[in-house]
């Protein structure tokens, strides 16, 4: 499956590009900012996007996604515990010294234990609060992959110190959801490089005694 990953915007949050190969199917997770760059990797690749996924409501993952629904008609999915971060976009704005996003409608929620599908690929949704009530990442079992938004880092986990975080609930949520994957699961953040499920049990001081 195409997998393309763009920092985009002055946090640099990872946005994924995932197309299938034979359908020309797309999924864009987290487009933060810098549409044109997304919609260009879109038509470099012939996509077209059949979901928008929100990992988490913080301005950095879902800034761009009203310009990016406007551009290719698909629908939005996020968990809706995080409506309520989502209705203080300006408020974010201004903590960040932004100009305001338009805020996007949710077409979908996405629950725990959902599944999109993609062309061959399936995504399934993981709910994992704790750095924001509605956080979730995405598991493509087949691609041996994870999408970790802010819950997952690389030696590191989600701040919980923002509205609607919560220090036991990321480490539960990580220790439930996230542990159990196998070693080999290539873990994507939404902010900086990549690493392994394996490599964050064995290095990561946030996760010390989860095995
Ligand atoms: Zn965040």
């Amino acid at each position: 499956m195409i997998h393309e990953i763009l920092p985009v915007g002055m946090l640099q949050c990872n946005c994924s590009i995932f197309g299938d190969e034979s359908t020309r199917e797309g999924l864009v997770v987290d487009p933060g900012d810098e549409i044109e760059s997304i919609l260009e990797i879109l038509r470099r690749h012939g996509l077209t996007v059949k979901a928008i996924v929100i990992t988490h409501a913080h301005i950095d993952h879902i800034g761009g996604a009203a310009k990016l629904k406007q551009a290719t008609g698909a629908p939005v999915y996020m968990n809706l515990n995080d409506e309520e971060l989502k209705g203080m976009l300006d408020v974010q704005a201004s903590w960040l010294g932004m100009e305001p996003v338009e805020a996007v409608a949710i077409d979908q929620p996405a629950r725990d234990g959902e599944k999109l599908v993609v062309g061959a690929t399936e995504f399934h949704v993981l709910h994992t609060p704790g750095h924001t009530q509605g956080s979730i990442c995405l598991h493509l079992p087949s691609e041996t992959k994870l999408i970790a938004g802010d819950t997952l880092f690389r030696d590191s986990i989600g701040r919980t110190d923002l509205a609607g975080g919560n220090s036991r609930q990321i480490l539960r949520s990580i220790h439930e959801k996230l542990i159990p994957l196998p070693d080999e699961t290539i873990v994507i953040p939404g902010h900086g490089g990549s690493t392994t499920i394996g490599r964050e049990k064995e290095f990561n001081p946030f996760l010390e005694g989860m095995a």
